[in-house]
């Protein structure tokens, strides 16, 4: 999920345009095998800790705690959660083995990406224009390997699509808070970090708190939301874009 930071540097790479390709390939015995897997600065999206929590079988809470350094970001008051690196000299990353990432079917967006950025921005039609561009490091030798990628074939071969449509909405609820020149409030800031990233809070929020008694939510779809991390995060999404911004296409509060 590229920040302003990210963005700058990713502006400063080589761009793959559409329908251009680079070699590349990257398997276990490679030389460099594991070598990108340290000194991260890696930025987790909702749908990134949605699938690592699930694979660690952790609550938010604990998760959050063990993995994860949180700051606030300045131009939305959103948290931002970063992956915490091992407190070793190499900084590598907690979830990184002999054999390779531990939790390679569940890895971040960013990992699954890699050696390719990929940067998106609103197109005016409600969906987003995405962009490529490659981050050839020194140390990595899989540019030397022959198969041939387009940005989109390397984004379906590496399993991205599943987390295209939740870190793009996410990343379109931040840029609309940006347009906005301000910050939200400091309590929805903290509502964000419940909906978004304490999923399982949330789930029992909704239910303490009688929020579809508020919303015109089918039963299924309650059904799903309170036992679904995946259909609670797009719930989440919704409410808080309800609340943001006044309307969203999938919640209406009751008349
Ligand atoms: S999550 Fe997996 S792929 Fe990503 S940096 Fe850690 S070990 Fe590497
Ligand atoms: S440095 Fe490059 S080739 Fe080596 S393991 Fe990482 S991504 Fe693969």
């Amino acid at each position: 999920m590229p920040n302003d930071e990210t963005k700058e540097f990713l502006a400063s790479l080589p761009e793959l345009e559409e329908g251009k390709t680079y070699k590349f390939k990257c398997y276990p015995g490679i030389s460099c095998f594991n070598a990108c897997c340290s000194d991260l600065n890696l930025i987790l999206t909702p749908y990134d800790i949605l699938r690592l929590r699930r694979a660690l079988s952790q609550g938010s809470v604990e998760f959050l705690r063990l993995h994860t350094t949180m700051h606030k970001c300045e131009d939305t008051g959103f948290p931002e959660f970063h992956l915490r690196m091992n407190d070793n000299k190499a900084r590598s990353c907690p979830f990184v083995t002999p054999e390779g990432c531990s939790l390679y079917e569940n890895r971040p967006g960013a990992c699954r990406m890699y050696p390719l950025g990929r940067a998106t921005r609103p197109d005016g039609k409600g969906g987003v224009c995405e962009q490529f561009f490659i981050v050839q490091e020194d140390h990595c030798r899989g540019f030397e390997e022959k198969d041939e990628w387009t940005g989109m074939s390397w984004k379906e071969d590496q399993g991205f699509e599943a987390y295209t449509s939740s870190n793009d909405r996410y990343m379109n609820i931040l840029a609309r808070i940006k347009q906005r020149g301000a910050p939200v409030p400091e309590k929805m800031g903290h509502m964000a970090t419940l909906a978004f990233y304490k999923l399982d809070e949330f789930q029992r929020f909704i239910t303490h708190m009688r929020v579809f008694s508020r919303f015109d939510v089918d039963e299924a779809r309650q059904k799903a939301i309170l036992e679904d991390e995946e259909a609670a995060l797009e719930f989440a999404m919704d409410w808080i874009e309800l609340m943001l911004f006044e309307s969203t296409p999938n919640l209406k509060a009751k008349g």
